[in-house]
């Protein structure tokens, strides 16, 4: 089967990079590759470029720089990438770039390239200077906070187009309210993407072991975090702040596919390469057992649409387990990424995800008000009504605390009398 369009997570100078975050899982795949320079020829640019503009059968397609940093290729490599691009395109085909970046090294030239060639940037930023700082610090251990909230105020003059890229970890987690104002009101983002830190303890770098780091998430603390969240935007923000996995959760509720491979019922349509030209199955998957071939090899869309990749993307679904296939919100779930599924079902089954009882209790939590915002949309009003219905509700639950009596059943829902819980 080929697909009419997939992606690539391009590592032009591989794992490299001037920061060293604490929970990076990328930083360690230098190890692959001893004694490599780590730069992206521009013979691989060239190929590359050619192939897979010659593979996508849509009217768009985008490129996906990552790293490592990829701005340590400096900007005349991007600016002989949108050369290529230009060369190579078909007729009538739109391409974009998305370019993930700390944006340590954005300056006044890279911001006017990003602007005039439409750059999608996305910039990592977990929140207000401590909670940033508490695992993004650079080789020397020191803050990162003000060259990247620098950087976020370059793009802003500039008016380059980007998002905010916050992993959710041990640090963060517990100020949901603090991170997500920071970001809306101090920085004045309209666009925030989630990520929960799930690192293993290992050796390799590589998906294996069931421990998890200090730094990360528990499943319990994301799903608060994305609850508390979600409870502040849906009463102040819809139609204002897009926050990704509110509209992926929107997509699902109206019946549509997801569109962000972690909550697809398959996936393997984003593969990563490495910058000598290593096609691996997925970014989170950069080590040998999931090495499909290189390019100067292989054709990418012979690797594409190869068996090894086909079974990979199947396995996403064919691996789910049971506890995942009668529960009730696995339309929006899936059982997520593969790559955290090392946890138990009660009944002892292994590839459980490490993160299930946070999402479970999130797309439990917000399943009324999706159900409304769906209904809205299939009507042909703004789902953004929903804002009103919350005023509502809690000017109504307002008024049954303030007239409730002491032995009557707390208005939160505990079942407790109410001199018991919130009359107390
Ligand atoms: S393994 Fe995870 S991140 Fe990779 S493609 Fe599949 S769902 Fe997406
Ligand atoms: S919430 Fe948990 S049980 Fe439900 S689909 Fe997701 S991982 Fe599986």
């Amino acid at each position: 089967m080929t697909p009419a369009a997939f992606h690539v997570m391009l590592k032009p100078r591989g794992a490299i990079c001037n920061l060293n975050c604490r929970y990076c899982y990328f930083l360690s795949k230098v190890r692959l590759y001893p004694g490599s320079q780590f730069r992206m020829s521009d013979e691989l640019l060239q190929e590359y470029t050619r192939q897979y503009m010659a593979a996508q059968r849509v009217p768009e397609v985008t490129f996906a720089w990552q790293g490592g940093e990829p701005t340590l290729m400096g900007l005349d490599f991007f600016r002989r990438a949108v050369a290529a691009q230009h060369q190579y395109r078909k007729a009538g085909m739109r391409v974009m770039n998305a370019l993930q970046t700390n944006g340590t090294l954005l300056d006044d030239e890279w911001c006017s390239f990003l602007h005039a060639n439409d750059f999608l940037v996305g910039l990592s930023l977990d929140g207000p200077r401590a909670l940033h700082d508490a695992y993004r610090v650079d080789r020397g251990g020191r803050s990162t906070f003000d060259r990247v909230m620098a950087a976020a105020r370059l793009m802003q003059q500039h008016q380059v187009e980007f998002n905010i890229l916050t992993t959710v970890h041990a640090a963060n987690a517990p100020h949901p309210l603090e991170v997500y104002r920071f970001l809306r009101d101090e920085l004045g983002t309209h666009f925030i993407q989630f990520i929960p830190i799930v690192e293993r303890v290992n050796d390799s770098g590589f998906q294996e072991g069931d421990r998890v780091t200090s730094r990360s998430v528990t499943g319990k603390q994301y799903g608060d975090f994305l609850i508390a969240i979600f409870d502040e935007w849906v009463r102040h923000d819809v139609g204002q702040v897009f926050v990704q996995i509110f509209d992926v959760a929107l997509a699902a509720w109206l019946g549509q596919r997801p569109g962000l491979c972690i909550f697809e019922e398959t996936c393997g349509n984003a593969l990563a390469m490495e910058h000598n030209g290593d096609i691996y199955s997925c970014d989170h998957f950069v080590e040998p057992r999931h090495f499909l071939g290189n390019l100067a090899d292989v054709p990418l869309l012979d690797l594409m649409t190869s068996e090894q990749q086909q079974h990979f993307g199947q396995a996403k679904r064919d691996t789910l387990p049971a506890t995942c296939h009668s529960c009730e919100v696995r339309f929006v779930c899936n059982g997520e990424c593969p790559k955290n599924r090392f946890a138990y079902t009660p009944d002892g089954e292994a590839g459980l995800n490490y993160l299930c009882e946070g999402y479970r209790a999130f797309f439990n939590h917000i399943d009324p008000a999706m159900k409304f915002m769906a209904a809205e949309l299939h009507a042909q009003r703004a789902p953004a009504n929903i804002m009103q219905v919350m005023a509502r509700q809690d000017a109504e639950l307002q008024h049954r605390f303030a007239t409730a009596g002491r032995n009557d059943p707390c208005p939160c829902g505990s079942g407790k009398k109410f001199k018991h819980c919130h009359g107390r």
